[in-house]
């Protein structure tokens, strides 16, 4: 083992986890943060005096439990104020639609449709937990010299032939296919193929009839491969899931500097031999192991004068454009949704009234403008978990989609009406929540890109389609977490397994450092 440096540039969750595993490994280990603070996107944050919600991304359902049980996360702080939330969906004309895992708990549907949800969440449920068992592999080459190499291509084929001739030929029959033609031939309710639509949507420049979407939804539903039936909300916001790895990461011997951006990745003699900060300090390293996202590390930080001209393009055409936004609200109370019973304040809100809905809310974002009519994941953080605003004050989060990154005119135009306009919408779902409204931030796909640094402000770092994802994701050449610079290694929301907070691809990416120099 080596006792030269190994620097991991970023402290999001991928960053962190990676410094964990290295660190405890025995590596030397040196995080370079950016910001002032741990966390990447997974941060909690004040928005508003005595108000502090979840930045970015605000609930977990991906998160690898395997990670938090080898890095004793839950010693180190990490807790959750709920575990499998249910999924509200708000119906503009009466009572909501209230899922929980594969069960329809009420709400107007028929009784064809609660039977063909249970069998539809079933079957998804099974094809996805072939992706969530990919999460914790190197993905495989396509070529290989030696019989190990060809080892997780093997795997990946047998996880499909388990699932038996039926599901197999489901999985190929659906997984390229627009969400929208999959909810319109299994079911009758508008506001259960909204829900589904918008799963497969969130997070993505895709609309409900684009081509791919199933295959984002099984991404979302891969947690199943873990056993979870929905999402979680961490305790103190999603910022104690980093908190708690960093501490993991110290621990276990790693440094973290904070306010530390990295300007360069230094190669001498083609390899890698350390960074330089801005500000002009040299730190050599015999790895560099980035979290940032795939452009920006190997097109900025890099250079494409070390990449060979066709890997560089492929870098550079990766389609890495965000359209969610988030919106955060204090409010001076609770606020009540038509057609929402109390009690179901505190789960996944959904506004996504049909698949259609969602659809035309993409129609605006393909020309470069915000939806008329946006999609919105709502979470109310403070129902279950007081610590986030003043005594019976309340945070309302939501995930806006869509709001183009290159909005046409640009964001100081667009900005104002925007958020005017989520407003209205939400006030027409919830009657009298602006008379509650004491602050709104509205973080535009921009302000992500500017605030936590990544490229377009996309939830994956890169858009996590079939022809970007496992052993194509980032581009092919970089996709076992090596880049073609020796010494250089992604380990973040653009690598294999994609976005979401998970923690695989630091994971992954510390064990092929780890390997490829023992
Ligand atoms: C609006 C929105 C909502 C989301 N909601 C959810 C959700 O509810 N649940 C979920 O699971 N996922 C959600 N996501 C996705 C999730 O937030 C990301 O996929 C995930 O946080 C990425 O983690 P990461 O560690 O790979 O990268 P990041 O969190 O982006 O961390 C990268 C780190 O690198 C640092 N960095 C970058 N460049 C440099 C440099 N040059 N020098 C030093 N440091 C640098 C950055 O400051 C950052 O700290 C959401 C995303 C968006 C955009």
């Amino acid at each position: 083992m080596t006792d030269a440096l190994t620097v991991v540039i970023g402290a999001g969750h991928n960053g962190l986890v990676a410094a964990a595993y290295l660190a405890r490994a025995g590596r030397r280990v040196l995080v370079l943060e950016a910001a002032d603070h741990v966390g990447g996107a997974a941060v909690t944050r004040e928005f508003a005096p005595r108000f502090r919600v979840s930045s970015v991304a605000h609930l977990t359902h991906l998160l690898d439990p395997s990670i938090i049980r080898e890095l004793d996360l839950t010693r180190h702080g990490l807790a959750f104020a709920r575990e499998e939330l249910k999924s509200v969906v708000l119906n503009p004309t009466g009572e909501a639609l209230v899922l929980d895992g594969a069960e329809i708990v009420s709400g107007p549907v028929s009784a064809a449709d609660r039977a063909s949800y249970a069998e539809f969440s079933a079957r998804l449920r099974r094809l996805a937990t072939v992706l969530g068992r990919q999460h914790g592999r190197v993905p495989p080459r396509l070529g290989w010299s030696h019989w190990r190499e060809a080892l997780p291509a093997a795997a990946l084929g047998l996880d499909l032939r388990r699932l038996g001739r039926d599901d197999l030929r489901e999985f190929l029959r659906i997984v390229t296919m627009p969400v929208y033609d999959l909810v319109e031939e299994s079911f009758e309710s508008p506001l259960l193929k909204g829900a589904v639509a918008l799963d497969a949507v969130l997070g993505t420049r895709l609309g409900a009839r684009s081509g791919n979407t199933v295959f984002s939804y099984l991404h979302r539903l891969s947690g199943a491969a873990y056993g979870r039936r929905g999402p979680a909300l961490p305790r103190g916001g999603v910022g104690s899931v980093t908190d708690s790895l960093a501490a993991a990461a110290r621990i276990a011997g790693a440094s973290i500097r904070l306010s530390s951006p990295v300007e360069a990745i230094l190669v001498e003699q083609g390899r890698v031999a350390g960074v330089r900060l801005a500000g002009g300090e040299r730190i050599e390293a015999r790895a560099v192991v980035s979290s940032a996202d795939p452009k920006t590390t190997l097109l900025r930080l890099l250079g494409a004068r070390h990449l060979e001209a066709e890997f560089a393009q492929r870098v550079h055409h990766l389609r890495a454009t965000g359209t969610a936004a988030k919106l955060h609200l204090a409010l001076a109370g609770l606020p009540r949704f038509t057609g929402v019973p109390a009690e179901w304040l505190g789960e996944r809100l959904l506004l996504a009234p049909s698949a259609t809905y969602v659809d035309q809310a993409f129609d605006h974002a393909k020309y470069r403008r915000c939806s008329d009519a946006p999609a919105l994941e709502i979470t109310i953080p403070t129902v279950h978990d007081a610590t986030l605003a003043p005594d019976g004050q309340h945070v309302l989060s939501a995930i806006v989609q869509y709001a183009p990154h290159d909005v046409d005119g640009g964001w100081d135009a667009a900005r104002g009406p925007f958020l005017e306009r989520v407003l209205a919408l939400l006030e027409a779902h919830a009657p009298g929540l602006r008379a509650q409204l004491l602050a709104a931030q509205l973080l535009t796909p921009a302000d992500l890109e500017r605030e936590f640094r990544m490229h377009g402000g996309h939830w994956h770092h890169a858009e996590l389609t079939i022809d970007q994802a496992l052993m194509l994701r980032p581009v092919p050449g970089a996709a076992q977490y090596a880049a073609p610079v020796a010494g250089l290694y992604l380990c973040g929301a653009g690598s294999h397994p994609g976005g979401g907070v998970i923690g695989a691809a630091g994971r992954n990416a510390a064990r092929v450092v780890a390997e490829d120099d023992p």
